[in-house]
């Protein structure tokens, strides 16, 4: 890798310039110690026979890991670390590999981290979809996706999203809206636009409605009307953009509810928008997202799912457990045994670590 000191927007600090004559150090070859260990390359599956990205979402994590070292962010090392050692549980008859132990850094960019949390949230909506259906049969869901215009920097990303979080919850009190809400949940995304830079930050939720909502005019809200509510919850001077798709309940492969599922587990930045080949681009998109993302929450839920939430005891998605991702459910079995697989920074690949 290359290493420029960029001339873009953010600044770099003063303090660490000079602590070993300018350079940078990127890589780190402390766990090289394990590579003569064994040469078994960790694959691990899943019961339809899909291979888990393990390697494939390390990699974008040292990825992540490097800009943010040129970056300076004090929680480069932390990111390093995530996912270096893993150990799995690995069931004796099968050779079924359970992910038993390991540490993540649950930092909102890491594509470890994301691809754990978006398997969690994706497990946790099913199970509370389910069981609102079984409460709630005659309920109806509609899937909205919220956006406002595109935002050039860190600091009104961070602005942003704060105003979007609480317009939100403004229009969700709007009678029109609130007298046939049962409950929603929403997932905020950001995409980067790669012609200007700009980002633009959107809400996709489901919402949750009474069979009353599609009755009559008095009830149900078109796509117009809802425009204007986010205008207004909103305080814009300009019409948003606002898309408003009714989900079926049933379809003949994936159901629309399981699409509109999987739309509010994805990734809520992809990887891909800030690594380009242009690393000050990506230095720079880097800096704008981690400030614009601070402390913001990008899962809720609200009303009757909430509750559901709470009371099938699940954890938060977004800063929980993200070893027990639940996927696939069953415990390993009793004859289950242990294997650690050590990140080689060298050859850039999980190793087994020694033999059962
Ligand atoms: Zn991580």
């Amino acid at each position: 890798m290359n290493i420029k000191i960029p001339s873009v927007r953010f600044k770099l600090p003063h303090k660490n310039q000079n602590t070993d004559g300018g350079s940078l150090y990127i890589m780190c070859d402390n766990y090289s110690i394990y590579s003569d260990q064994s040469s078994r390359v960790l694959v691990d599956k899943t019961k339809s026979g899909k291979e888990r990205p393990w390697r494939t979402k390390k990699l974008s994590n040292v990825n992540y890991y490097e800009l943010l070292h040129i970056l300076e962010f004090k929680k480069a090392e932390r990111v390093k670390e995530c996912g270096t050692v893993l150990e799995f549980k690995a069931d004796e008859d099968t050779g079924h590999l359970k992910l038993f132990k390991t540490w993540f850094c649950k930092s909102r960019l890491c594509s470890l981290c994301n691809w754990r949390r978006a398997m969690k949230h994706s497990s946790q909506t099913k199970k509370i979809v389910a069981e609102v259906v079984r409460r709630k049969p005659k309920a109806r869901w509609v899937f909205l996706t919220l956006t406002v215009k595109n935002v050039y920097d860190g600091e009104e990303l961070n602005k942003s999203l704060s105003d979007m979080a609480q317009g939100f919850r403004r229009m969700m009190q709007y009678k029109k809206v609130a007298k046939n809400l049962i409950g929603f949940m929403r997932a905020t995304e950001v995409t980067v636009n790669p012609i200007d830079n700009s980002y633009n930050q959107h809400m996709h939720v489901l919402l949750c409605v009474e069979s009353t909502y599609f009755y009559n005019t008095e009830n149900y809200i078109n796509q117009k009307q809802w425009i204007q509510f986010w205008k207004r919850a909103m305080k814009l001077d300009y019409d948003p953009n606002v898309k408003v798709q009714i989900v079926k309940p049933k379809n003949k492969h994936k159901s629309d509810i399981q699409s509109a599922v999987d739309e509010t587990a994805k990734y809520p930045i992809k990887d891909t928008d800030y690594m380009t080949d242009d690393e000050e681009k990506n230095l720079q998109r880097v800096a704008d997202l981690e400030e614009g993302l601070h402390r913001k929450r990008l899962i809720s839920y609200g009303g009757l799912l909430k509750e559901i939430h709470k009371e099938l005891n699940l954890d938060d998605a977004e800063d929980g457990d993200l070893i027990h991702t639940d996927d696939e459910e069953d415990e390993a079995s009793e004859n289950a045994y242990s294997i650690v697989a050590i990140w080689n920074w060298e050859r850039r690949n999980y190793f087994i670590k020694g033999d059962r």
